[in-house]
């Protein structure tokens, strides 16, 4: 009995004037306060029938954090529903059932990776020099002019039997 601190926590659901009822979940505490708030994140899948494949979704929630119980990063917890506690807790933590294994390198990771995909359009993107352009520039000017000068042989060719023919008919129509 000397290990369990008095809990004046209002809104303890062992201790408190809170009743639960509604739902239940199991989830992680993803972060904490300093006002007996913490967040609570799960994982459920989702199957998407048109690719045959199911994807991870995740749900984050605000819960009050008694303070008999203090659960710390990291743990498992189990969070049951009850009436509006704040703006945006209608929800506490009932059990603490430890330490889930390796979710502080799982957060590092996943933050890592938000990192990496915020920078990778600047990779995928990469800046072409002035150089290079003018380069490009000019082999599109030298592939193109040439064609255009014979084109515009062959349509001065056309142009001169077009007047030749032109002024055959004008004669064979004065005929
Ligand atoms: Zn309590």
């Amino acid at each position: 009995m000397a290990k369990e601190k008095q809990c004046t926590d209002k809104k303890c659901p062992f201790h408190g004037n809170i009743k639960l009822r509604g739902k239940s979940f199991t989830g992680v505490v993803l972060a904490k306060d300093t006002h007996n708030t913490a967040t609570v994140e799960w994982s459920y899948p989702v199957v998407i029938p048109k690719y045959e494949r199911s994807e991870t979704r995740r749900t984050k929630i605000h819960v009050h954090n008694p303070s008999c119980l203090d659960a710390d990063i990291g743990d498992i917890v189990k969070v049951q529903e009850t009436r509006p506690l704040s703006k945006t807790k209608k929800f506490v933590i009932v059990e603490n059932m430890g330490k889930k294994k390796g979710f502080i390198e799982e957060l590092a990771a996943r933050e890592e990776a938000t990192v990496e995909g915020a920078e990778e359009p600047e990779i995928k993107k990469p800046q072409e020099t002035p150089e290079e352009t003018k380069k490009k520039d000019k082999t599109e000017e030298d592939k193109e002019t040439e064609p255009k000068e014979k084109e515009a042989n062959k349509t001065k060719e056309k142009k001169e039997k077009g007047t030749k023919e032109d002024a055959k008919d004008s004669k064979e129509a004065e005929k």
